[in-house]
């Protein structure tokens, strides 16, 4: 085991509390994920990642400064790698899926807060998360009001560079998103001191591409039955994404990829065929927010596809390719953003279109949809993905919750109560 104590003085951890959260991450993974069984081999790879989630790769991200590159901090879907990427950066996914945290952050936030955000800010507050720490700036969004105002706080403590996203998708918002896409290249040009070529930011859009169609192939898989991989395994994947180095994760997704679907022709799943399917739509599960798998999988069912940004939104759509200027590729890449349905847009029609589709695709029994507590836009719409699926026959169990094992035995009962009526 290397000793990255030095790093993480250098980075100016508290290095007690952060010793606190280690051991608990570590518990808490041997004991949702290291006891599964069956699981691929190719998983290997993705637990090796998380045995050095604060060590292997923040010393890459502090090599890449040191030959001066940058490190920019993001928390949502809509800002785009591809941009980061080509002014030779890094980007690193920083919301926050711990409870840890979040006392801290409520010294300063309102406690009627979404726990995604008093996460990421509450590590930002307690100096335990090494990714901030080495993050150059930040960009927020303005999607929920919960973040869009969090920012201004956030720029107390580094560099918050704030994008706005459109909350409608007609031809005034597109207009919009592209001028905001371009501000945000121009950023990145200054931030970095580069100029942003056609020929590097083609490089990069096809590089995003593959790391798209690789997550994608991982959900392909799971439209078997029986299926391949357990709906916990998947999701660290898709989590994973938001901060590995993208050439070497697409390179062991595809690996995976090749193990799953010799899996698929040999009939070997993780979980016997009749074991119930079931789709999770709605809020983000940020690292290490595992908490709704890990009950589902516990109580007889299987996780097969998450409609959600660490899941179908992240990698459905590609950026087009071959667009001859760098103003053609940053349309292009404007255009695939805003096909993102979060569900801080209204109307977002499709999203609800989409859940229906992917119970389908996926041959889900059941939808559990996941509201994280005081996210007012998916527990809005919730009101109108219910009145789809009730047409369409599909059973649906809200859950709505935060980060804490508080609501634990309530969450099981509620969840096994499910899985017992969509078995019948
Ligand atoms: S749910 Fe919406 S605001 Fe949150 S990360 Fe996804 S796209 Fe961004
Ligand atoms: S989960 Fe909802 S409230 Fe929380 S940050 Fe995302 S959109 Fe905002």
């Amino acid at each position: 085991m290397t000793d990255y104590t030095e790093m993480w003085k250098g980075l100016g951890l508290n290095l007690d509390k952060h010793e606190q959260l280690l051991n608990a991450l570590g518990t808490i993974y041997a004991d949702i994920y290291l006891s599964q069984k069956d699981r691929p081999q190719g998983m290997g790879y993705f637990d090796f990642v998380m045995s050095e989630v604060h060590g292997l790769r923040i010393r890459e991200l502090l090599d890449h400064k040191e030959k001066g590159g940058k490190v920019v901090g993001t928390f949502c879907l809509y800002v785009p790698d591809e941009i980061i990427l080509a002014a030779g950066g890094v980007s690193v996914g920083l919301c926050g899926g711990a409870q840890f945290s979040v006392p801290d952050a409520e010294t300063v936030l309102p406690r009627n807060l979404c726990p995604l955000i008093k996460s990421f800010f509450g590590f930002k507050l307690s100096l335990v998360c090494p990714y901030f720490e080495a993050a150059d700036f930040v960009v927020g969004e303005t999607t929920c009001d919960g973040k869009k105002k969090v920012w201004e706080l956030l720029d107390n403590y580094l560099p918050t560079y704030v994008m706005e996203i459109p909350q409608m998708k007609r031809g005034i918002d597109k207009n919009l998103w592209f001028q905001e896409i371009k501000a945000f290249a121009e950023k990145m040009e200054k931030e970095a001191g580069v100029k942003i070529t056609p020929e590097i930011l083609e490089e990069k859009i096809k590089l995003v591409n593959k790391k798209r169609k690789a997550i994608g192939r991982v959900f392909e898989a799971r439209k078997a039955t029986p299926v391949p991989i357990s709906g916990k395994d998947a999701l660290l994947i898709a989590q994973i994404a938001f901060y590995d180095d993208p050439e070497r994760f697409t390179a062991k997704v595809n690996e995976l990829c090749e193990e799953l679907e010799e899996r698929i022709i040999e009939e070997k799943g993780v979980v016997d065929r009749s074991t119930p399917r079931i789709l999770v739509a709605g809020c983000p599960m940020a690292i290490p927010n595992w908490k709704l798998h890990h009950v589902v999988e516990n109580s007889g069912g299987v996780v097969v596809c998450e409609e959600s940004c660490v899941g179908t939104r992240y990698f459905t759509n590609t950026v087009e390719e071959g667009c001859p200027t760098t103003e053609g590729k940053l349309r292009a890449i404007a255009e695939r953003y805003l096909k993102i349905n979060c569900s801080c847009f209204t109307p977002n029609d499709e999203r609800i279109e989409q859940i229906i589709q992917y119970c389908k695709d996926y041959n889900a029994a059941g939808v559990i949809h996941y509201t994280l507590q005081f996210c007012h836009t998916y527990k809005l719409e919730f009101v109108r993905v219910r009145e789809a699926l009730d047409k369409a026959g599909i059973p649906v169990l809200e859950i709505e919750t935060d980060y804490s094992e508080g609501d634990a035995g309530q969450l099981k009962t509620r969840v096994e109560a499910f899985i017992e009526q969509i078995s019948m």
